[in-house]
């Protein structure tokens, strides 16, 4: 009964610590800009018609503002 709470106790704070590194590593992977539109040139009414924008995380018309 003691090992199997010393058990789950370990297996549960090896998934807190898993945890709360998968949020930081995803939180500093995505960085400051979130969405490709974000610094591309077509972003506007009159350049992109696609529905992903403003929110595109792939794009093959993407071009960078220069
Ligand atoms: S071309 Fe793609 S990346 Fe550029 S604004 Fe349109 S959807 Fe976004």
């Amino acid at each position: 009964m003691e090992s199997s709470l010393l058990y789950w106790t370990i297996t549960g704070a090896v998934a807190a610590v898993a945890l709360a590194l998968t949020v930081y590593n995803a939180n500093h992977w995505i960085g400051d800009k979130r969405y490709l539109c974000e610094d591309c040139k077509f972003n506007n009414d009159q350049d992109c018609h696609k529905p992903e924008r403003p929110t595109a995380l792939d794009c093959t018309a993407y071009r960078a503002q220069s």
